[in-house]
């Protein structure tokens, strides 16, 4: 694809389209590293039959996400409205990505519907994108992947979570609903 791609130039120099502009911008990727595994940490062993998505935005210097999550899944796909965590978005917040976990009896691979969201926003600068794997792998893939090949092939790990943890958090969190 021919479409004007941002970071083309950089990119180029050290050999393809699907590496990260991480090396040659200012974005706080790793600060929004941190926060994406403090999250699945919280919410990875929640996603047990459901999916949580968060859009990660910036807002007087902390770093949050807006959370929503899936109905039940059927057998591993689950169906998650985005549109929920966007509303959650204060006013005046710097936009900084998005993560999303794979319920645990879910799929190890990204979807086509999970490149293309990301796509839709990778024009946001500093956007980065991450998922978790069933074993609770955490991955970034790169969001202006065009293909779910693409992104598959541009994932890098960042961490891990414990399926297991923090299970009490379950009733917490229906409660505050
Ligand atoms: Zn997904």
């Amino acid at each position: 694809m021919n479409a004007a791609y941002h970071i083309a130039t950089a990119a180029t120099l050290l050999g393809g389209l699907t590496l990260p502009a991480a090396a040659t911008d200012d974005c706080p990727r790793e600060e929004v590293a941190e926060h994406v595994r403090q999250q699945y940490d919280l919410y990875g062993p929640l996603s047990d039959g459901r999916e949580y998505f968060g859009f990660i935005y910036r807002l007087d210097g902390a770093i949050r996400s807006a959370v929503t999550r899936s109905g039940r899944c059927t057998r591993g796909n689950c169906l998650t409205d985005t549109a929920g965590a966007a509303a959650l978005i204060p006013r005046g917040a710097k936009i900084l990505g998005e993560w999303h976990s794979h319920p645990h009896d879910g799929s190890a691979a990204l979807s086509a519907e999970d490149v293309r969201g990301a796509k839709n926003n990778a024009h946001i600068r500093c956007y980065s994108a991450y998922y978790s794997k069933p074993d609770g792998e955490i991955l970034s893939w790169e969001p202006g992947s065009t293909s779910v090949p693409v992104a598959m092939a541009s994932r890098v790990s960042i961490g891990h979570f414990e399926l297991q943890a923090e299970k009490n958090l379950m009733a917490d969190t229906d409660r505050d609903r």
